[in-house]
């Protein structure tokens, strides 16, 4: 049997207000951008997608030094940060997110909504690694930028890295009293019972290349069955409907298996149901180099495969409720699934009304 497609892991960013998530991505999507020979970063509505080559580029000695290659595509991060946008990721029992990056500032531990979201991914069994941002502002720490942590610690003083081991074990401390095992990545000897905590500095890049290599080498090892596409019709969750000048309403979405084409017919949930609707157009993000005009930001596709971020455009989408599943009908099947999403949406908008 031919092995399945592995799609890219789709990443989403948590943690306190001010902890660094948006510094921290656009860091990532910066460092990903200037390897522009590798593929650079390509541009979905709503998330960034890192490529393979790119992300080879970014940790290069540290695949060899950690034993593995990049096999699957690339990562696809989720552009919003924060709680909202991790729980419009929702699907039944679970989360469409596969890994989440926890945002921690080094000079203040675990805050009140860092412990919010690890309820949250704790809930949604989301595996999660922590981000130890802000390590340049341990007094004393002599910053290397863009440089690999574990070559930055090598040329500090043994008083700046016993700093950062306080920083470290009190979250270690703090994680276990809520019951998480956790480590220093470079001291972790079970991936898959201990939460790895990766030293950052968002405004130095120190750390993103391990943090990047990380994210592959957990996915790759913990979540393949996860990542399997399966051919044939698309499954999603509408993330966002929005209303764009001379477009009308459209429908952000993040499609997380199969594929999805122009001229598919789509069962989306609104408040009062589900309902079928067919896809006109499907919109990327234009480049930014070809964007001549503000209003003319986007570039039509035929179609397109998961994990992915794409905006649709069909009628009715106006009542369309963010948060809720999407799926491609496959003909035959409009009853069926129209029952599914129903049931889905119901708890679905339950669910986003407790928040
Ligand atoms: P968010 O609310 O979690 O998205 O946090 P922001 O990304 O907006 O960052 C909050 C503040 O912390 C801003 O002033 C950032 O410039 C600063 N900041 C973020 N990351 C770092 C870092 O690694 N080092 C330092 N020194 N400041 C940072």
């Amino acid at each position: 049997m031919q092995p399945r497609r592995l799609r890219q892991p789709i990443v989403v960013v948590l943690g306190h207000v001010d902890a660094g998530k948006t510094s921290l991505l656009d860091r990532i999507r910066g460092t990903a951008v200037q390897v522009r020979e590798a593929g650079g970063i390509t541009q979905h509505i709503g998330a960034s997608f890192i490529p393979a080559d790119t992300l080879r580029a970014i940790c290069g000695p540290l695949l060899t030094q950690f034993r593995f290659d990049v096999t699957v595509p690339g990562l696809l991060f989720i552009d919003t940060p924060g709680h909202e946008a991790f729980s419009n990721l929702r699907i039944r029992g679970g989360s469409a997110a596969d890994i989440a990056v926890l945002v921690v500032d080094a000079t203040k531990g675990l805050e009140p909504q860092s412990h919010e979201s690890l309820e949250i991914l704790r809930s949604r069994k989301v595996p999660f690694l922590i981000a130890l941002n802000k390590v340049d502002l341990l007094s004393g720490w002599t910053p290397h930028p863009g440089s690999p942590l574990l070559e930055s610690i090598k040329s500090q003083p043994k008083v700046i890295v016993d700093r950062l081991d306080e920083a470290i074990y009190r979250v270690v401390g703090q994680l276990s009293q809520i019951g998480f095992r956790s480590e220093a990545f470079y001291r972790v000897r079970d991936f898959t019972k201990e939460v790895a905590i990766v030293p950052v500095s968002a405004r130095t890049g120190e750390g993103v290349p391990e943090l990047l290599a990380i994210l592959v080498g957990l996915a790759q090892q913990f979540m393949r069955r996860r990542l399997e596409v399966a051919e044939g019709p698309g499954r999603g969750i509408v993330i966002e409907v929005k209303e764009e000048p001379g477009l009308g309403y459209t429908a952000n979405a993040i499609l997380i298996d199969g594929e999805l084409r122009v001229g598919d017919e789509v069962a989306l949930g609104t408040r009062s149901g589900a309902k079928v609707t067919r896809i006109r157009a499907l919109l990327m993000p234009k480049p930014l180099d070809e964007m001549r005009d503000p209003r003319d930001r986007f570039t039509p596709v035929e179609s397109v495969s998961a994990a992915a971020g794409v905006k649709i455009l069909a009628p009715g989408l106006e009542d369309v409720v963010p948060g809720t599943p999407m799926y491609v009908v496959a003909p035959g099947r409009a009853e069926e699934l129209m029952n599914a999403i129903s049931s889905e949406v119901r708890s679905a908008i339950r669910e986003s009304e407790r928040m």
